[in-house]
């Protein structure tokens, strides 16, 4: 486990293991290392994919897929640089993975706990793209990109 502490005195007990899934069970998975960059997301692929107006991620250094489905189907949004992973029973969004980005994104709403303090948003990507009633997350910056 990498033993970097987090910030902000967010203990050591939140850079161990977490739990998560999709929604029907079949795909299960166990992340290690600290919550890194959790942010939203409005960007329209988020919003086409997701069904939803806006996205909650954060990144782990390792996922492991634990469940009867084995790894979440991949679906290339960016061919060769991005793909987001799904359960194709029951379609709940649970990973991305980019080239450029060393961590595995978890959509925080696949885990089992998402209470975590180092779970809130520090960011949120592509604020410009936000459907116009929903107000912007307090206290992250103001970026298009990113
Ligand atoms: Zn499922
Ligand atoms: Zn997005």
């Amino acid at each position: 486990m990498n033993a970097t502490p987090a910030a902000d005195g967010q203990g050591a007990e939140t850079a161990g293991e977490r739990t998560g899934g999709c929604l029907c069970g079949r795909i299960r998975f166990t992340t290690r290392g600290p919550a890194v960059f959790p942010h939203t997301c409005v960007c329209r692929h988020c919003q086409k994919l997701g069904g939803t107006p806006v996205m909650w991620w954060v990144g782990f250094e390792t996922v492991t897929w634990t469940g009867e489905g084995g790894e979440p189907t991949w679906y290339e949004t960016f061919e060769g640089e991005a793909k987001r992973g799904f359960c194709p029973t029951c379609g709940s969004r649970v990973a991305a993975i980019d080239s450029d980005i060393p961590e595995i994104g978890i959509n925080v709403t696949a885990l089992d706990d998402t209470s975590g303090p180092d779970l809130v948003p520090i960011h949120a990507s592509f604020r410009d793209n936000a459907v116009h009633w929903l107000p912007p997350v307090p206290e992250t910056e103001h970026r298009t990109a990113g």
